[in-house]
Parts: structure tokens; C-alpha cells; sequence
């Protein structure tokens, strides 16, 4: 089977397994926009980019239909860019990222879609709020300041380990402090659905403890060349 039929397979193959109610984000970074028109043939149609430069190539060479998710470490004068032309922007993994976001969608006229990255993972590279501050953020109800921007949910990632158990366990944080979120401090906030957990290796774990969005890369497009 050539490279090309073999990502469709994949495509077809994840969204036979994956239970209703959890979507998809095909995450394309580092693979050409011929790998994603391939996903794309076989009916996938968001995809996930880490790197504002290559999203908006992207963007100009395939389809209108496409839903991007920006889900990379997210620098602040980058976010002019790509606001407007994301459909989520996963990785808020600060108040201050937030706040520029906000400020941008207002000056474009648009209203910007975000998920508040959560840190729970062992590694330290990794980004995002600890559980205690993004409690904090929604306790002091400190998103009523946002004037064009609307927190879908939350974001994260398991350590980078082959303990189950572990990954299990971040999983749990993760879906844990979101329902926190939802059901105890802010339940008038509206459209606040999303758990965005799950990649290649992991998303069958993340789906058994509540995810309704998997970020898979490498087991559609294969390892990415950096
Ligand atoms: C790259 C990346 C993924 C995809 O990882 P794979 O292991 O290739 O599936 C998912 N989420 C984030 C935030 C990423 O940066």
C-alpha cells in the first residue's frame, strides 16, 4: 500500500474507534499539506498545528472547510497572525497569552474559541497552568473580563512515560479539574464541553476517563522529520 491510501486507512480506522461524542484533531505539524489533503479525502476535516508560520501556509494552500486547532506553545506576537483563522486555539497556557488573544479578537471583530492548557505531567518543558491556578482563575471568575473570547475547556498531556498507571492517573487530574470547573465553581459558564486529552500512544486511556477530543499525529501520518 502506497504512503497516501495508507493515511486515509488510518483516518477510517480511528473514526471507526472512536466512540461518539469524541472528536478527532488530526495533528499535521511537520507533515506537507499533501499528507493532510490525503486525511482530508477520507472525510477528516480539523487538524491540529503547532507553529503559526506553518499553519498559515497551510491555510492558504487547502480547503475553507478545514477546522485548524493551533495546539503549540503559543508566543504573544504571534497570536495577531493567526487570529481568525483558527477554530480552537488549544494551548492557552497563560493569562497573559489569554488576555493578548482577547484583545486581538476584539481589534479583528471576531470572537476566538480557547481551551486552558492544564500542566499535570511530570515533565517540566511541558506548558500550561497547574490545577491550583486554573481553579483560582475561574473562582475569582477572572474570565468575565474576557470581551471576545469564549474558554471551551481544558487541555493537557500525560507524562511522557510507560507507567499506566501514571498516564492513568494524569488523565484523571485533568478530567477531574475540568468537572471541578464545570459542575462546582462555574456552572453558568456557558460552552465550557471540552477535555481535549489523547495522543498516539495514549488516546485509548484518555477516552476511558472522559476525553471528547484526541489530538493523534504519528499513527496517521507516521514520524515527523524535524
Ligand atoms: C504533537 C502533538 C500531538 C500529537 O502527538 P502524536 O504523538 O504524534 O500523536 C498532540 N498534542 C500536542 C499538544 C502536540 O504537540
Amino acid at each position: 500500500m502506497d504512503m497516501q491510501s495508507s493515511i486515509q486507512e488510518k483516518i477510517r480506522e480511528l473514526h471507526a474507534l472512536l466512540p461518539q461524542g469524541v472528536e478527532l484533531v488530526a495533528v499535521s505539524k511537520f507533515h506537507p499539506a499533501e499528507a493532510v489533503r490525503e486525511a482530508y479525502e477520507a472525510g477528516q476535516r480539523i487538524f491540529g498545528e503547532s507553529r503559526a508560520q506553518e499553519l498559515l501556509a497551510k491555510i492558504t494552500e487547502l480547503p475553507d472547510d478545514i477546522r485548524w486547532h493551533f495546539i503549540g506553545h503559543l508566543q504573544t506576537n504571534k497570536v495577531k497572525s493567526i487570529i481568525g483563522k483558527t477554530a480552537m486555539i488549544e494551548s492557552v497556557d497563560t493569562e497573559k497569552l489569554l488576555d493578548v488573544i482577547d484583545k486581538e479578537s476584539v481589534k479583528a471583530g471576531v470572537v476566538s474559541n480557547v481551551l486552558m492548557q492544564l500542566h499535570v505531567a511530570r515533565e517540566e518543558t511541558k506548558f500550561g497552568f497547574s490545577v491550583d491556578e486554573l481553579l483560582s482563575y475561574f473562582r475569582e471568575r477572572r474570565f468575565e473580563n474576557l470581551k471576545a473570547t469564549h474558554i471551551c475547556g481544558v487541555m493537557g498531556m500525560a507524562s511522557n512515560v510507560e507507567d499506566e498507571t501514571r498516564i492513568r492517573e494524569d488523565f484523571s487530574t485533568i478530567a477531574g479539574t475540568f468537572r471541578t470547573i464545570k459542575e462546582e465553581i462555574a456552572p453558568d459558564l456557558r460552552g465550557f464541553e471540552t477535555i481535549s486529552m489523547g495522543m498516539s500512544g495514549d488516546w485509548p486511556l484518555a477516552v476511558k476517563e472522559g476525553s471528547n477530543l484526541v489530538r493523534v499525529g504519528t499513527a496517521i501520518f507516521g514520524q515527523r522529520e524535524y
